[in-house]
């Protein structure tokens, strides 16, 4: 007699998974086709124009991030080559990283353990004589 091997839940879990990304990939598609409806296709950075043969090259920029927020008039929408898209979010990395970094200046500059070595080692009247 055979005996049943595995919880079916787990296989039920596959399908809900797969089901969740098939949806998600579904509304992803729905968007960039909504927003190639709607937009010109026009790099909204560098301005360069796509049609039918390199269309696949434009991609739907979320202008809030929110991948989620797919107004119908398309106003969280930024058609953006692939180039453009690219160098949008480094861009936004790089500030990021550069306010970090400020922020680490900034918190050096007002904090110095050292800033008092000096005094008192001159107070002492020690290596400054030479
Ligand atoms: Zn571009
Ligand atoms: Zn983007």
């Amino acid at each position: 007699m055979p005996t049943k091997r595995g919880p079916p839940d787990a296989a039920r879990l596959d399908r809900i998974v797969a089901d969740a990304r098939r949806a998600r990939e579904a509304r992803d598609k729905t968007y960039r086709e909504r927003a190639l409806k709607l937009l010109p296709w026009i790099c909204g950075r560098c301005t360069r124009e796509f049609d039918r043969s390199n269309v696949h090259q434009l991609t739907v920029h979320h202008k809030d991030h929110n991948h989620d927020n797919n107004p119908a008039d398309g106003s969280n929408w930024e058609l953006l080559c692939v180039y453009c898209h690219d160098n949008e979010h480094s861009r936004e990395r790089d500030a990021a990283a550069g306010d970090a970094a400020a922020g680490d200046a900034a918190a050096a500059a007002s904090h110095r353990p050292f800033a008092n070595l000096a005094d008192l080692l001159k107070g002492r009247g020690g290596p400054g004589r030479a």
